[in-house]
């Protein structure tokens, strides 16, 4: 069920109208649906419980904290007993201002920095998800200062093709993520031996925004593979990362369920330990993010000029690449609806931004009714929403509102133009 739909023909989020947020809290705003989170969450919590994995041990979701990072999105999957995926020093801080266990949590990223090491050893996260033999060697030096072990899985490039946009996919050997499959043995029998690195894990991420699970079976079946090799030598794997990049509906897209994806996820599992380990369990790690809250969010804005010229109608929104940038970056393909839907003056339109650049679009020939002040919502801006979201044109980032039945919270203000420049200095 959607969170956000028609009621007396306003648009809703949850029971409160989204002109009600614009009238309260102003537009351009990022709109959350809690019960669409918490829905999204529960696929997952559910089907890893259906099949007998009810507990963290067995069985880890790890929200991928860059899909959307407000406090209150996070504070309140962590309290759901989510842990999570970071990609950087700065978001394992948030999650723990967001009161998330800091033992839930892995480390992805190519390019971990020295300092961001020591932060997550500190706090003696789960597992460092290691891509390079270079960052490997580095984990090693850090946590040796530091006098601990490091517990690392390798994310192994399966080279399996997920169909998807070129710039979100990450499995074949020609990305720079992970390392490649067939060089995967040789850096984890050297990391066994390494004296401040702990081996606990393998993990994969191939891709975003799929929409079948073939591909990520695909890749299970490589990485099975591996962990047989890995323990055949003496090098135990004891969980089992396959990543996120479940996809959404943004244009009639039909994504599998993740209750089917993990059953069959699961299934193979089973019968894999069944067959070889005697039936010993594997923990089993996810890392979505757009599943979670892609759906859970839009963005609303305001219509402030209409302009008609000959081979074109444009609707010059408040929303700009700036709050958005997925149409600019990836030629994303977002819903548009009129928050009422009552529109006579039907026409094609381009909604754009103020921004000065001519990628700045949110969304190309839409049929929309439209009149100047008139309010609009861009949907599932979840995810990879306000994450992107920057100050080009100093423009103060989107405030963020999430909804809970019909009452409205905000979780950000509204960023005000003297704070974009309060960091910098004239010359002396
Ligand atoms: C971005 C990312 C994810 C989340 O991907 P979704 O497609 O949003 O589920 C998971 N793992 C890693 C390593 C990522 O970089």
């Amino acid at each position: 069920m959607s969170h956000f739909s028609y009621r007396n023909g306003v648009l809703h989020a949850e029971s409160l109208a989204l002109s009600e947020i614009a009238q309260r809290f102003g537009t351009p705003t990022y709109v959350y649906s809690k019960a669409a989170l918490l829905e999204n969450f529960a696929a997952y919590a559910d089907a890893c419980k259906k099949h007998g994995r009810a507990t963290a041990e067995n069985a880890l979701v790890c929200y991928s904290v860059k899909s959307n990072s407000n406090l209150a999105v996070l504070n309140l999957l962590a309290k759901q007993g989510s842990g999570f995926d970071i990609v950087s020093g700065g978001e394992l801080l948030r999650v723990l201002a967001a009161g998330g266990d800091p033992r839930k949590v892995i480390f992805s990223g190519v390019g971990k920095s020295r300092e961001e090491m020591q932060l997550a050893l500190s706090h003696d996260i789960l597992c460092f998800n290691v891509e390079s033999a270079a960052e490997l060697k580095r984990l090693n030096d850090v946590a040796g200062e530091l006098g601990k072990r490091a517990p690392i899985s390798l994310r192994v490039n399966p080279n399996v093709d997920a169909k998807t946009h070129p710039y979100i996919s990450t499995g074949l050997k020609e990305n720079k993520f992970g390392v490649a499959f067939d060089e995967a043995l040789a850096i984890y029998r050297s990391a066994a031996i390494l004296p401040h690195i702990a081996v606990v894990g393998i993990d994969c991420h191939i891709g975003s925004q799929l929409l079948d699970d073939a591909p990520l079976l695909e890749a299970l079946d490589k990485l099975i593979e591996l962990i047989d090799t890995l323990e055949d030598e003496g090098i135990a794997i004891h969980h089992l990362d396959i990543g996120g990049g479940i996809g959404i509906n943004y244009n009639d897209d039909q994504p599998v369920a993740v209750g089917d994806y993990l059953g069959r996820l699961f299934a193979r599992i089973d019968a894999w330990r069944a067959a070889r380990h005697a039936g010993k369990a594997i923990a089993v790690l996810f890392e979505p993010g757009r599943s979670i809250v892609g759906n859970a969010g839009v963005l609303l804005t305001e219509v402030q000029y209409l302009k008609h010229s000959p081979d074109k109608n444009f609707a010059i929104v408040d929303a700009a690449m700036n709050d958005l940038m997925r149409p600019a970056m990836y030629e994303a393909w977002h819903g548009v609806q009129t928050v009422k839907q009552d529109g006579a003056d039907v026409r094609t339109y381009d909604v754009v931004g103020p921004v000065c650049e001519s990628g700045d679009w949110l969304a190309r020939a839409r049929e929309l009714a439209l009149a100047e002040g008139d309010l609009l919502a861009i949907l599932s801006a979840g995810a990879y929403g306000m994450t992107m979201s920057s100050n080009y044109n100093t423009r103060g980032r989107s405030a963020e509102v999430m909804v809970d039945g019909d009452q409205a919270h905000l979780v950000r203000e509204r960023e005000q133009a003297a704070q974009l420049f309060a960091l910098e200095k004239l010359l002396p």
